[in-house]
């Protein structure tokens, strides 16, 4: 069954993706306090000569964990694998890409939270001990083997760490939070994505794709993509504010970053029920979209710019919210 047992990269990555990969610490661009520790630790494994501690890494989609993964590896010396928490469906497929690796490697599980529980529980004792428990048989000839395993560094990637079982973020010895990038480190990521690509772009027009990408490099390199592809057409020489405005506009993206699917949500709640509070499963029914979806894909950039807000009763549209949207109303 080889289907899981990736050592390159998965999904969405073609080679154009790829290879906007930062390939070390240093071209990472922000995520300074995560970068600080990561290379400390990474310096004083190298020293020992020992695999570094297993790393969980936690924030919403699109901020850098499969790329800092990558880094990882690289920094250590060391291959880089790849799978996700879906793709491992029996205890078997994990013992098989585990007794695969080499000394050292770096085994990356993206969406960790989703590995099935009894995969989950062969895990741990290969992350503490580097061994696994496996039985083999069924009934009374059923027995245990024990298998020993090659040192390795797990990295798991997750939007929320309160996603996983407690006994498997306990076995994860360095947690680290990803961050909304300022939009000064976007527009680094945005000229260095247009070097890249080989376009030119003005210091403007970056800023302005940086100012409304979320936060989020994935998304700052993707309406890169289209609006060079507009600027392209319009035979410009370098990418310019006003062609980055008008192709922003086609791409609904608003002058807060926001898409037509936050507005759904943002209307939902103001024009749906008054403001709010209004829970979880009532928004992601209005809008049509998973609970968790919205949890971890489109709420957290909405809190962080304050637009909503968490209460025991449920999510509550914020005045900012209102003015953002030209209305006036909720300002209890
Ligand atoms: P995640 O795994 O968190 O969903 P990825 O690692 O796939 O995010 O990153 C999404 C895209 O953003 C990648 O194509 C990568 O090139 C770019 N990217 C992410 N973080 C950075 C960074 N710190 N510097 C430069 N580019 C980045």
């Amino acid at each position: 069954d080889e289907r899981m047992v990736t050592g390159e990269l998965q999904n969405e990555d073609s080679t154009v993706e790829l290879s906007l990969r930062p390939v070390n610490l240093n071209q990472y661009i922000g995520q300074q306090k995560v970068k600080e520790n990561l290379s400390i630790f990474i310096q004083a494994a190298r020293m020992r000569e020992e695999p570094l501690d297993h790393v969980l890494l936690y924030g919403p989609p699109g901020l850098g964990k499969t790329t800092l993964a990558a880094i990882i590896a690289n920094e250590m010396g060391v291959q880089f694998r790849s799978t996700s928490g879906p793709a491992i469906e029996r205890a078997g497929d994990l013992a098989a890409i585990l007794s695969s690796l080499e000394p050292g490697d770096v085994l990356f599980i993206d969406e960790v939270h989703r590995l099935p529980r009894a995969v989950e529980e062969v895990l741990y004792p290969a992350m503490e001990d580097f061994f696994l428990d496996i039985v083999i048989g069924t009934g009374p000839s059923a027995r245990s083997v024990r298998i020993d395993l090659p040192p390795f560094t797990l990295v798991g990637a997750t939007t929320r760490a309160g996603l996983l079982s407690a006994p498997l973020r306990d076995r994860f010895g360095v947690l680290s939070r990803l961050e909304f990038y300022e939009a000064k480190d976007l527009c680094s990521i945005v000229e260095r994505t247009a070097d890249i690509f080989e376009t030119t772009i003005t210091k403007e027009a970056a800023g302005e794709i940086a100012r409304r990408s979320r936060g989020t490099p994935r998304i700052a390199n993707r309406l890169l993509k289209r609006i060079r592809d507009i600027s392209q057409v319009k035979g410009e020489k370098e990418i310019s504010l006003k062609t980055t405005d008008l192709a922003l506009e086609m791409l609904q993206v608003d002058d807060a970053g926001l898409d037509h699917i936050d507005h759904k949500l943002l209307k939902g709640i103001i024009d749906g029920f008054q403001g709010g509070p209004v829970g979880l499963d009532t928004i992601a029914a209005t809008v049509g979209e998973e609970s968790q979806t919205i949890e971890d894909v489109y709420e957290p950039y909405l809190l962080q710019i304050g637009f909503i807000q968490r209460t025991p009763r449920g999510r509550l549209v914020t005045p900012k919210a209102y003015q953002h949207f030209g209305i006036s109303g909720n300002d209890t």
